[in-house]
């Protein structure tokens, strides 16, 4: 018998909308969906586990790996490199794993050239962008300087909101949990 090809679940949402708070718990309660680990140049964040989170390599590693196609597509973010593993990709989806994606804009248009419609992608959009900037504040991770970069690129981000598969709108965390899951399980199950 055949085996089904994995399904491809793309979380994408302007910085300090929620998006990690989400993916936690979908990771959580989702044990038939994989994690792709990304790699990044990106300073590590207190509490994040190398290898867990993301692969944090150096810059010269992630030009190197680059160079020798080792990314399904990579972009730079707020002035740091990120890449998606082919080869994690390629075997898991043969292996009929379903994989769960964070990727921003330039991720998902990369994705949607690469797997067209077997890609879904769900927005994940802030209530608005003073709310954005309130949890940007009152994480505490970033200096001001990033969060502005940060805002900047969620005005232009928040703008393609209506381009993806779904649109969750994360205004209470409980209430916008319970729809991200069940488009989850709608696309899981289709
Ligand atoms: P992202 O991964 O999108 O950058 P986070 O998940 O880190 O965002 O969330 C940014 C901040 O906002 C965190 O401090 C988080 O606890 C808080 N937060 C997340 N969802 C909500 C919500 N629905 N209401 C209020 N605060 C939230
Ligand atoms: P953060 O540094 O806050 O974890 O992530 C910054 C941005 O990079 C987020 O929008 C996230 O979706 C994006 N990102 C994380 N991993 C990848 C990746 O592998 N490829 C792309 N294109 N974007 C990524």
């Amino acid at each position: 018998m055949e085996t089904k090809e994995g399904k491809i679940i793309i979380i994408v949402a302007p910085s300090g909308s929620g998006k990690s708070t989400l993916i936690e718990k979908v990771k959580e309660d989702f044990k038939n969906l994989e994690w792709s680990v990304s790699f990044t140049t990106r300073p590590q964040r207190a509490g994040e586990v190398d290898g867990v989170a993301y692969n944090f390599i150096p810059k010269e590693e992630f030009i190197t790996r680059k160079d020798q196609d080792e990314f399904l597509e990579w972009a730079m973010v707020h002035q740091n490199y990120y890449g998606t593993s082919k080869k994690f990709v390629e075997s898991k989806l043969a292996e009929g794993i379903n994989i769960l994606f964070d990727l921003d804009v330039q991720g998902v248009d990369s994705f949607k050239e690469y797997f067209a419609d077997k890609a879904k992608a769900i927005f994940i959009a802030p209530p608005s962008i003073e709310a954005l900037k309130d949890r940007l504040l009152s994480r505490g991770t970033d200096n001001l300087e990033v969060i502005n970069v940060r805002l900047e690129n969620a005005r232009l981000e928040l703008l393609r909101k209506d381009d993806y598969d779904y649109c969750v709108v994360n205004d209470d965390i409980d209430r916008a949990y319970d729809e991200l899951k069940a488009v989850i399980k709608e696309i899981l199950e289709s």
